[in-house]
């Protein structure tokens, strides 16, 4: 959409061909009246499919997805980072990679806030790799209920992120779609 893809253009930085800085407006500082447009496309795309809850991934998904929740009047609940396993039986888990800080580590949700027969709309800041929102299905499959839904702030489509979700049959939506980037510019894949 093209409030995301100027922004971006005007405020995204290249780390090097892979890594996008976003920090001034997503991740670090927040331009929240942009956050309230990403909630407006998202839950303008996803209206109709019977969404019953809103999750996402701490910490930079956060501002979209309770943007999202808020303008569709919807539960949101954050899954959690942790970097060991909880044996307790109160929480579902599972292991992710993380593609931007070259680790691993247990999304963790608690079972009390993910019932069963749910529609999920899973809302992040980035698709790189899918890591995150495949471990998210991983584990709303475990508690009986569905992803309905993936809403993407940010894709890089040089990545294999969309394949792999549209491999396991996710409906996946992005705001901006990354072609490549470099010292030169970023270049979007047009709508
Ligand atoms: P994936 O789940 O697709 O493997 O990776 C997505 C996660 O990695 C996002 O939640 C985001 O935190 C992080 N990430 C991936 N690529 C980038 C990037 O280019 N820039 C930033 N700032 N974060 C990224």
């Amino acid at each position: 959409m093209r409030f995301m893809t100027e922004r971006i253009a005007r405020d995204g930085r290249a780390l090097d061909e892979q890594v996008l800085l976003v920090d001034s407006f997503l991740n670090h500082q927040i331009d929240m009246e942009l956050m309230k447009q990403c909630g407006s496309a998202f839950a303008q795309h996803f209206k109709g499919k019977g969404i019953t809850r809103v999750m996402t991934v701490e910490s930079s998904g956060i501002a979209p997805a309770a943007m999202t929740a808020l303008e569709m009047g919807l539960p949101l609940v954050v899954f959690k980072k942790k970097t060991s396993r909880i044996t307790n039986g109160t929480v579902y888990q599972t292991v992710v990679q993380s593609f931007t800080k070259n680790v691993r580590y247990e999304l963790t949700v608690a079972k009390r806030f993910l019932p069963e027969g749910e529609k999920i709309l899973f809302i992040d800041d980035f698709l790189a790799m899918g890591e995150a929102a495949i471990g998210a299905g991983r584990i709303i499959r475990e508690a009986g209920s569905e992803i309905a839904g993936i809403g993407i702030v940010i894709e890089k489509t040089f990545q294999p992120g969309r394949k792999r979700l549209e491999a396991e049959g996710y409906d996946v939506f992005s705001l901006a779609r990354v072609q490549s980037m470099s010292a030169d510019g970023i270049a979007f894949v047009e709508p």
